[in-house]
């Protein structure tokens, strides 16, 4: 697979190791609880539900991998049934990881994971049905502009990346929108109906946009945070850039360069 790097992989190890911790734990449960379920319950039902419960912990597990082995084109119900698998995974994956750093970790190559299934899709979506979606914490915290509502109130000074973004979405034809949170984030994805997104934002609110908006094709691209958390943060636009290119199938080489004149921005 052309998308399969090292986060990728990690990010299968602990799927493969998730899904065979829960079928074990399952089957743990199956062995105490069977002799006193089977005073209420026939035998047979309840082997059938536990096995059934098992099996389907292991079963989705080689659909996985030929989602991301193989280009096959994954139909839209096969693909749902793969993310709903991942998203059970998940806490087991994160509980599996145990460090704080690992956690981390895993979250991002869940992320890098999410954005190559999109990316194998080879999808040709025209530039305005598609909506980047920034965090309001990318503006500066001086700016004394209201951007949530109407991003072109951004003057485009060069303190924060707002101006490089909406440069970029003016040039391409994206649809960009900022907002102060997640409820925000959806109602937004609920009124403009966006055939993809490309989200930016941390690991947590990454994770759980992408997996709320699903089967929308959603590309994450994690925010910069040198001030520390939600507090005038940076993204990288030449990676959106590229993002909406794949996306569209357009080329925004010309946009890539003129990144410069609106990205001098924290020098106060
Ligand atoms: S680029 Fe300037 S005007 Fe635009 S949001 Fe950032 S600080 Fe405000």
């Amino acid at each position: 697979m052309r998308y399969m790097d090292k986060g990728t992989t990690f990010f299968l190890v602990y799927a493969a190791l998730a899904a065979v911790a829960t079928a074990l734990c399952l089957w743990l449960l199956w062995t105490v609880m069977r002799p006193g379920l089977a005073y209420y319950l026939p035998a047979m039902a309840v082997n059938l539900v536990f096995g059934l419960l098992v099996w389907g912990f292991l079963l989705p597990f080689p659909l996985l991998l030929l989602l991301v082995f193989t280009s096959w084109k994954q139909p839209a119900p096969v693909r749902r049934t793969v993310m709903q698998y991942i998203r059970f995974l998940y806490p087991m994956m994160r509980h599996l990881a145990g460090t704080k750093q690992r956690k981390h970790v895993l979250a991002r190559s869940y992320i890098q994971f999410l954005n190559g299934l999109v990316l194998k899709q080879n999808l040709h979506i025209p530039a305005e049905r598609i909506l980047v979606l920034a965090p309001h914490c990318l503006q500066w915290d001086q700016c004394p502009h209201k951007i949530t509502r109407r991003v072109d109130n951004c003057r485009q000074c060069g303190h924060c990346t707002i101006g490089s973004l909406l440069d970029l979405s003016r040039r391409s034809g994206a649809h960009l929108a900022v907002a102060s949170g997640g409820t925000q984030a959806r109602q937004l994805v609920c009124a403009l109906r966006p055939k993809a997104i490309v989200a930016i934002a941390c690991e947590r609110d990454l994770i759980s946009g992408m997996e709320d908006v699903l089967p929308l094709p959603v590309l994450g691209l994690l925010n910069e945070r040198p001030y520390g958390p939600c507090f005038n943060t940076h993204v990288d636009v030449s990676a959106l850039c590229r993002f909406l290119e794949r996306l569209t199938g357009e080329n925004y080489e010309r946009t890539r360069n003129s990144f410069s004149q609106f990205t001098h921005y924290m020098q106060r």
